[in-house]
């Protein structure tokens, strides 16, 4: 079958869907086309939150905090191998952004810190639920709204490319092949993180290790680029998600960290600060005897976070009324566990961490039972490097040339995140370069 519109995007996760919806208000013929029997990709799993700053939310909360220290934040997050310039573009028009997502039905009324970030800048829905799901929800609504055709079990497997220029994709559906022809495609499928034997080649070290991804994270969209001529960078850069329960590869959020949960291992002690980026904290894991650690925390904490629900009734938290209790349930030493507890809730109460200068996610104490814990270890998580891109989301070449007609947005992409991801970068790259990559496509087909 041969479906003729203005704008084929690849892929129906949260990069996906902006730029759909951004080209779509902007009066295009779009279609999306998505490989699974339902929308939202990894994005669907992203618990953090958006960073942001300078934002309307940020000055209705009386939160300072500058687009300059954004960048700066991430180019230090990410080891300065990042590209600076699509940093900065993301940064500066992060402000946007949380309005226009306010726009669609969708605002992210809550700040809060998040590890590598100096200011108060994750922003996140009402009653901290899960991002991920509380955006795909709100991006699937708009386009259904704005009629928006979208080709669910849809695997693109091609680009056409005619005269140098791509045109359309090729594609397999459940029971016949499509050919989408139009003016633009934007590739926004994602990243490998689902591939083993993709980022085993590329990196050994992580051969073994489970994933947090969906399995639709297969690295499909950078293949079709490669072969349509585009340059790929910092393509060996992988980023591990520090506490992630190993039998049900269930992510354990950053926000239980950043509520004040703490890390021991299974000697019963903290053994690094636990707001550092995730490649430290995972390291610092991975350096422990038999590279595991509990993450632990109180009933406190669970009151105040949501996403903390969803793992007990998948029943990874092992729970006591005492901290004896907890200690014996995990088979730590009791007393030294105790005197972790004891240390920990003197360093929050004195506002400082004398053994591992902690100086975040320290708000509260941990003393209210019952108490918990969950055995955790680092997964792969996020693939930072990918197709190369420039501000306009426009594909480069292998010779540093513009690919016309073809566009790409979110962890398909590669250069925003240098050689680490920080916690929230993940949604502002969707949304912002997403947005981006609508309007690009927009500008190109008139
Ligand atoms: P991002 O965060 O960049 O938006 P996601 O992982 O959320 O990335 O979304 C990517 C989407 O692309 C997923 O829903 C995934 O199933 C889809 N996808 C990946 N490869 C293909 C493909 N070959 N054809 C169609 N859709 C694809």
């Amino acid at each position: 079958e041969t479906v003729d519109t203005d704008l084929i995007i690849v892929g129906a996760g949260g990069a996906g869907m902006t730029a759909a919806i951004t080209a779509r208000q902007e009066g295009l013929e779009v279609v999306l086309v998505e490989k699974m029997p339902m929308v939202g990709g990894n994005t669907l799993k992203a618990t953090g939150g958006m960073n942001a700053a300078e934002t309307s939310v940020q000055k209705k909360l009386g939160i300072e905090d500058s687009v300059e220290t954004f960048v700066e934040d991430t180019m230090k997050g990410g080891y300065e191998k990042n590209n600076r310039e699509l940093v900065t573009v993301m940064a500066e028009k992060s402000g946007e952004a949380i309005d226009w997502l306010d726009s669609i039905g969708a605002p992210l009324p809550e700040v809060s810190f998040s590890g590598g970030a100096t200011n108060k800048r994750i922003h996140r829905p009402e009653g901290g639920a899960g991002v991920g799901a509380y955006l795909v929800n709100a991006f699937k609504e708009n386009v259904d709204q704005l009629g928006i055709p979208v080709y669910l079990d849809t695997k693109a497997t091609e680009l056409i490319v005619e005269n140098g220029a791509v045109t359309g994709v090729k594609a397999e559906g459940k029971d016949k092949l499509y050919t989408f022809r139009g003016k633009a495609v934007i590739l926004a499928t994602g990243g490998f993180g689902a591939n083993e034997e993709i980022y085993a080649k590329y990196r050994p070290d992580l051969k073994g290790y489970v994933t947090t991804n969906t399995p639709g994270a297969t690295g499909d969209g950078i293949v079709m680029a490669e072969t349509a001529g585009a340059n790929l960078v910092d393509i060996d850069q992988i980023q591990t998600h520090p506490t992630v329960e190993q039998s049900t590869s269930i992510m354990i959020t950053e926000s239980v960290r950043g509520g004040g949960a703490i890390l021991v291992n299974k000697s019963g002690k903290r053994f690094t600060n636990e707001m550092q980026t995730r490649d430290v904290v995972s390291k610092a894991i991975v350096d422990q005897e038999d590279s595991y650690s509990y993450i632990i925390f109180d009933q406190n904490l669970r009151d105040n976070l949501s996403a903390i629900e969803k793992y007990v009734e998948n029943n990874i938290v092992v729970q006591a009324d005492t901290i004896e209790g907890l200690a014996e349930q995990i088979q730590v030493d009791p007393a030294v566990l105790s005197q972790t507890l004891e240390d920990w809730n003197t360093a929050v109460a004195n506002k400082k961490d004398g053994e591992f200068n902690r100086e975040t996610g320290m708000d509260a104490d941990l003393t209210k039972a019952p108490y918990y814990a969950i055995k955790v270890a680092p997964g792969v998580h996020h693939t930072m490097g990918g197709v190369e891109i420039n501000t306009s989301a426009q594909v480069i070449n292998t010779e540093g040339k513009v690919i016309p007609g073809l566009f790409a947005a979110g962890e398909v992409t590669g250069g925003v995140h240098g050689g680490n991801r920080i916690g929230g970068n993940a949604v502002a790259d969707i949304v912002v370069f997403g947005r981006i990559a609508g309007n690009s496509a927009v500008e190109y087909c008139k």
